[in-house]
């Protein structure tokens, strides 16, 4: 059986939030403002909301899920940086997480002094959830997994992750950062099935907001209380709150990047694969690839020499001479396509 409160660190069970005076007053009409010492003069000098619940609005109607369910971060740095500091005892508790996948999670286990327990997929990047929950003993308080992963960028198989679910009675996240750009249905809709289920977003990637550091965490609202509880009281500026508002309120340019990012992806992977210095191209899910190629290093000083940077992922596990590709304009990606044709070794 699932129980929230024996996953939870007691000191975060325990604690007693931080009170801000925006909390304190809340609902009724009133015009005068006396209670924070912000300054009554200048356009930026009230705090903001600390729940951001209009902007939380905006995105239930987008996401399809309850604002109660939503958690908004200083991108999906906090929500990862938090399911730690929530959840895992700094030297007693670890977490699994799959391998090759994004950096942050390990980082994160580091900074919080978690045991960071990683369990390579197959090789085909598929994810063996057997081998997966082998790695899992009394102590382990979350799950990593990453779909579309980075940086392999295919979507893991949903009967797989179901399975690490419904068999591990911990936390599962399952990071979705790159899923605008994939079939698969996304687990942020199925929270009502697994009370253990944090599903991370971010408007960084097809949202093309970067910038303003926001990301996103779907989960259960007993697990959304434990985030409010521990975050920062004002952890989204005012600035970010309201340019994620305008984003959210013109969609079309959005389906027309995605429509544009993916004619150019099914465009760049065989004109990629086909050439010689290329040996395979894997399939993705996401605004990027990876391709292994007869010699990385080199490929890639050669690309830098001429402006052009890939990420080079050759000393990654399994990643033994592959680039990892964002799909660019198509401009951007003909040059990459015109330098990779007058390469030679
Ligand atoms: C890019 C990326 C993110 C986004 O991080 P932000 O802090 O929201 O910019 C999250 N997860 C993965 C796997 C990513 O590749």
């Amino acid at each position: 059986m699932f129980a929230l409160e024996n996953l939870v660190r007691r000191n975060i069970w325990n604690l007693t939030p931080y009170s801000c005076a925006r909390d304190e007053f809340k609902g009724r009409a009133a015009s005068v403002f006396i209670d924070a010492n912000e300054n009554p003069y200048g356009t930026l000098n009230r705090y903001p909301d600390p729940l951001q619940e209009e902007l939380k609005a905006k995105i239930a109607a987008v996401k399809g899920v309850p604002s109660e369910c939503i958690f908004l971060g200083n991108g999906s740095d906090e929500a990862i940086d938090l399911v730690y500091r929530i959840f895992c005892e700094p030297r007693q508790d670890n977490v699994v997480a799959i391998a090759p996948t994004y950096g942050m999670y390990g980082v994160c286990a580091d900074i919080n002094d978690v045991e960071y327990r990683a369990v390579l997929l197959n090789d085909d990047f598929s994810l063996d959830a057997d081998r997966l929950l082998t790695a899992v003993d009394e102590r382990t308080k979350v799950i990593w997994l990453c779909s579309p992963n980075n940086p392999t960028g295919n979507a893991l198989q949903r009967e797989a992750i179901e399975r690490v679910l419904t068999e591990f009675q911990g936390i599962v996240v399952v990071d979705e950062a790159y899923a605008d750009f994939s079939d698969a249905r996304p687990f942020r809709l199925d929270l009502d099935r697994f009370p253990n289920l944090i599903v991370l977003n971010t408007f960084s990637k097809l949202w093309a907001s970067a910038a303003i550091r926001l990301g996103m965490a779907f989960a259960s609202k007993e697990i959304i209380a434990l985030y409010n509880k521990v975050k920062y009281p004002y952890n989204v500026n005012i600035l970010t709150q309201r340019q994620a508002m305008k984003v959210l309120d013109d969609l079309r340019h959005i389906d027309l990047w995605r429509a544009t990012l993916l004619s150019e992806r099914a465009a760049i992977l065989p004109a990629v694969a086909e050439l010689p210095i290329c040996k395979a191209v894997y399939p993705t899910d996401a605004n990027f690839f990876l391709a292994r190629m007869t010699d990385a290093d080199c490929i890639y000083h050669y690309l830098v020499d001429r402006g052009i940077i890939v990420r080079n992922r050759s000393r990654v596990q399994l990643c033994g001479n592959c680039l990892r590709i964002t799909i660019g304009t198509p401009q951007e990606n003909n040059a990459l396509l015109g330098a990779l044709r007058q390469y030679r070794p």
